[in-house]
Order: structure tokens, then C-alpha cells, then sequence
């Protein structure tokens, strides 16, 4: 426990057995077995094998319990959503490497048995010690702990980490001030801090970003898909057959100039409902799907699902990616998908990571309703050469490395932490505009909010800092706080640290912003941050 794990250079692939998620999740974490070890190698080096503890991990995957319904298992292959569990196969190799003491549970029973609760007495504080550092889980999982510790939850919920694909933020979370305020959600109040929740992509800076991988290619394979691409081909993003509902118009124009392909799945008896001109491919294994997009020009998304990753991984075969544009943007107000979901941000294209983050030449967004937006967009992907791309942070490297300072540097179990990580240096301090997030804030700086920071500038020197002249100031609980009044100038402080927020904002107050640089293509990490 004490000493520094080596880092693993040979995936294990013994995950569960039976379920098909969890064969998903063997095959995935098998293919990909040759990339975290090399990963693991380069990193290792790079922190000169700097000593680390080794951490005594508990994985439990809610929603794959039989408890909570299990609803993938069976639809994992009909196309089901497959995004999860490609996340949680590279968090499960991602924690092997690193060399952590891993145990894993997909049933309430192994939860019961890993955290010592006698089987059959649920709702029972645990006495004693927690046995693990960490416990990643999710929402479902979440529950299934409550039920199972009652209310020792609180005293160890500290330790868990929450993989959580579209965030949460601090409104939602604080139990009594959401339920004040008409902040619902359909997940529950879990009054965490909201770092503890771990995203599939950087939403709001205010929850921490875990993210995923997608293969990289070696320098013969980026020459042999060069070679081989198709110009005129296109792959259609969406594997069941209500994702290309009323897109027959995109269709018929997009047919003019290329052939279509898709993977929807089908049931041998009932052909599915695309249009006879696709080629339909069924859904294919991880790997086929690679070897289809290496051929591929364009992948293209009508809307649906939101925010997965087959996008980047396209965009690492060489496709470049094709999406709408939300206008106005899809959110928990106006969407019944997000409806429920514990945030208000905004997504302003299917893949709003792949808009903001990548962008041209790899990512055209644009308005599918102006018809002639939509032909120019396929004409720019057709005479567009583009190599393969993908972002360092969705490497086995960036996610080590990332993951790895997360395990080092996270600490909630403390009231005053050791250290501020990232550290201080890296903070600049801004005054957000009347109506501007923080969030919208630091970005237009070419900058992040950084929630660690919060505690630092919620006091009277911080608005001096920023010439803010106060004619009062006052301490109470908002989720903007601390920011000042325009009219008059009246400074507020924050009194509830969990609802320090980079989301938040309001029409008629000025937001004191703590913003941080970070490394191009490994947002989560400033330049003092390595
Ligand atoms: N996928 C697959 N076969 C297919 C289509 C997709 O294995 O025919 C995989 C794909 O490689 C990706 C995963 O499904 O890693 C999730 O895809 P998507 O972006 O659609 O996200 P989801 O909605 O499933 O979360």
C-alpha cells in the first residue's frame, strides 16, 4: 500500500465474463493492450519514475448491476449506447497501468462483499475503516453505496469519484439550495464537491474531465489510409434507425456527390428503415468500424446521439466530421434528452467538443437547415485533404497522464488541503462581464475557470485586486457569488464553498473569475501543472 506501484506494461483482460457489455469491454481493452503499455513506458519516463502511492482502488459499474436493470447488456448488440462502456473499459486499463490494487464489481453483491457489509444487511453504517482510497463509480452506483452504508456514506463519500458523461453543476448539486431553487434534476443531490464528478469530455471546468481514448495510427498504417481513402465515400454517425428519422433530405443531396455507408443495426427477418441507396453495413465490431472510417472521407452526424466518441475516433482514421449546428442550443430547458440532467449547459452542435476544440479542417459545423450551407460543407470535405488527428488528451498517454495527477493531487478529504493543485501560480484573476459565466468568461481569454481557485479569491483583497469599488459587502449563498451588483456596487462573497461555480450565471451581476492557462491538447493540466 505504501510503496510505488510499477506501472503495468500488460493490460489484464480478465473482466467479467458472460455479460456482452463486459465481452465488450474484454475485446476492447485486449485491442487496445499494446497502446497503454507503451503509454505507460512514456509516461513512467517522463516523471523520471517519480515516486507514487500505490492507491487501494474500488470500481463499481451501477449501471451494468443486474440491480439497477442492467438495460445495455442486452442492447449492446443492436447499437445500444456503447459510449460508456468504452470509457470504462479505458478507466479500468488506465488504473491497471498506473499499477493501483484494483478490484471491480458489477453486482451489489460483490459491492457488499469488497466494502464488508454482511450480505442481506443493507442500510448499515460500516464500522470502521473504509478498505479502499477511491471508489470510482456512477449515478446508479451512487445509490446502490447509500443503500449499502446508510449513513457512514457521508463520512467516507469523499473517496468516490462519479463518472458522470454530461456533468453536473454546483446548483444542482447542493441539495437544499437546488431544491430551493428550482434546480431538479432526475439523478439525485449528492452534495459532493463537484470536482468529484468525472466527465467524457471537458463540459463545464467545474466538474473534473476523465475523457476516454481513441487508436492512434502508426506512421505505415497513416500512409497505407492516405492512400486508400475514397474521396466520395461517406460513413453516417448513428447505429439505430431512429437516429436517421426525417434526414432523408440531407440524404438525397449528400447521394448526389457520395456514396453513403452506414452501421445500423438490423434484425435478420426486418431490414432496417434507411434509404435503398445506403450501404448498410449492420453494426460492426470496434475494429471493422476503424477499418470502414480509414476508407472513409466523411463522417457525418444528424444530431443524434449527443457528444459520443466515434467523432474522434473518425477524426483519427482521417474523416473529416460533419455536423449541425444548434441554433438556438439543446439544453435541460428545451430538450427532452437533457431534460432531467443535472446542468443547464448549453450544446451548441451534436458534438460541441469536436466544434470548440478541433475545428476546421477536421470539423465542419454548420446550419443543416440552409440546404446551400449544407452542399457547400460537402463540397470543402470532398477537395479537403486532411491527415489524421486526435487530441493528446484522448491518447493512453493523456489519459494516464491526466488520471495520474488527479489520484496525486485531489484531495476532499481534508478541510484545508495540504496544497492548492493546480497551483496558484497558474491563476489570473478576471471580472466576468454583466451576464457572463465564468466558464464564457476565461475562454474568451484563452483561458480555463478553475474551481480549485475559488477559495483563494472569495475575500475583500479580490475585488480591490480587480479596482472593484465596493459599496457594501456581504457573504451569502448564491452559485455566483462572489461577484458585485451593477447597480449599485454591491460585493457579495461566497458562503457555501460547494457551491463555488464556473457555470453559473446571472443578468445583473459582475462574476469574479478565477482563470488558469492549460496545455494545448491536455486542458485539465496547466504549465505548472506537470
Ligand atoms: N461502434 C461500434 N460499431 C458500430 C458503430 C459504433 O463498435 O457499428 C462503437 C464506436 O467505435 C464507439 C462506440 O460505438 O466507440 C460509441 O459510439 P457513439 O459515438 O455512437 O456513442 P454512444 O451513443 O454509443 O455513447
Amino acid at each position: 500500500h505504501s510503496s510505488t506501484p510499477s506501472v503495468r506494461t500488460t493490460p489484464s483482460s480478465q473482466v467479467g465474463t458472460g455479460k456482452e457489455s463486459l465481452s465488450f469491454m474484454r475485446r476492447r481493452i485486449r485491442r487496445l493492450a499494446v497502446q497503454w503499455s507503451a503509454a505507460a513506458r512514456r509516461l513512467d519516463n517522463r516523471l523520471c519514475s517519480r515516486w507514487r502511492e500505490q492507491k487501494r482502488i474500488l470500481v463499481h459499474v451501477g449501471f451494468l448491476t443486474e440491480e439497477s436493470g442492467d438495460v445495455f447488456s442486452p442492447k449492446v448488440l443492436k447499437g445500444g449506447p456503447l459510449g460508456e462502456m468504452v470509457q470504462w473499459s479505458d478507466i479500468l486499463a488506465a488504473l491497471y497501468v498506473l499499477g493501483h490494487d484494483l478490484k471491480i464489481s458489477v453486482s451489489v453483491k460483490e459491492l457488499q462483499r469488497f466494502l464488508g457489509v454482511p450480505p442481506g444487511r443493507g442500510n448499515c453504517p460500516l464500522t470502521g475503516r473504509l478498505p479502499f482510497d477511491l471508489i470510482y463509480t456512477d449515478y446508479h452506483g451512487l445509490q446502490q453505496m447509500k443503500q449499502q452504508m446508510g449513513i457512514s456514506l457521508k463520512k467516507h463519500k469523499c473517496h468516490i469519484r462519479v463518472i458522470d458523461s454530461f456533468g453536473t453543476e454546483p446548483a444542482y448539486n447542493h441539495e437544499e439550495y437546488a431544491t430551493q431553487h428550482n434546480y431538479r434534476t432526475n439523478w439525485g443531490y449528492w452534495n459532493l464537491n463537484c470536482r468529484q464528478f468525472m466527465t467524457m469530455f471537458p463540459h463545464t471546468p467545474d466538474n473534473s474531465f476523465m475523457g476516454f481514448v481513441a487508436e492512434v495510427m502508426n506512421e505505415t498504417d497513416k500512409r497505407i489510409t492516405r492512400l486508400n481513402k475514397v474521396d466520395s465515400m461517406a460513413v453516417v454517425y448513428g447505429k439505430e434507425p431512429s437516429m436517421w428519422k426525417g434526414k432523408e433530405k440531407f440524404l438525397a443531396i449528400l447521394h448526389r456527390y457520395m456514396e453513403i455507408h452506414g452501421t445500423v443495426y438490423y434484425e435478420a427477418q426486418r431490414p432496417p428503415e434507411v434509404p435503398a441507396f445506403v450501404k448498410n453495413h449492420g453494426l460492426l465490431p470496434q475494429q471493422e468500424l476503424q477499418q470502414l472510417l480509414r476508407k472513409a472521407k466523411l463522417f457525418i452526424g444528424f444530431g443524434f446521439p449527443y457528444e459520443g466518441p466515434a467523432p474522434l475516433e473518425a477524426i483519427a482514421n482521417g474523416c473529416i466530421f460533419l455536423q449541425p449546428k444548434f441554433q438556438p442550443s439543446h439544453s435541460s430547458l428545451n430538450h427532452e434528452f437533457f431534460r432531467g440532467k443535472p446542468t443547464s449547459r448549453q450544446v451548441s452542435s451534436q458534438h460541441p467538443y469536436a466544434q470548440q476544440y478541433i475545428g476546421r479542417p477536421h470539423v465542419l459545423t454548420v446550419d443543416f437547415n440552409d440546404s446551400r450551407q449544407f452542399e457547400d460543407a460537402v463540397h470543402e470535405v470532398m477537395r479537403t485533404q486532411v491527415d489524421p488527428f486526435l487530441p493528446y488528451e484522448y491518447t493512453c498517454e493523456g489519459m494516464l497522464e491526466r488520471l495520474n495527477a488527479y489520484i496525486e493531487f485531489f484531495i476532499f478529504c481534508h478541510k484545508q488541503p495540504p496544497a492548492c493543485w493546480p497551483p496558484l501560480s497558474a491563476m489570473q484573476l478576471l471580472l466576468a462581464q454583466e451576464g457572463v459565466s465564468c466558464v464564457g468568461s476565461c475562454q474568451v481569454e484563452g483561458l480555463i475557470c478553475e474551481p480549485a481557485f475559488f477559495p483563494f479569491i472569495n475575500n475583500p483583497e479580490a475585488f480591490t485586486g480587480l479596482r472593484v469599488h465596493c459599496e457594501a459587502l456581504e457573504a451569502e449563498v448564491n452559485h455566483i457569488f462572489p461577484a458585485v451588483s451593477v447597480e449599485p456596487g454591491e460585493c457579495f462573497l461566497q458562503k457555501e464553498p460547494l457551491l463555488y461555480s464556473c457555470a453559473g450565471v446571472q443578468a445583473k451581476h459582475r462574476r469574479l473569475c478565477p482563470c488558469r492557462d492549460f496545455l494545448r491538447g491536455q486542458v485539465a493540466m496547466c504549465k505548472d501543472c506537470v
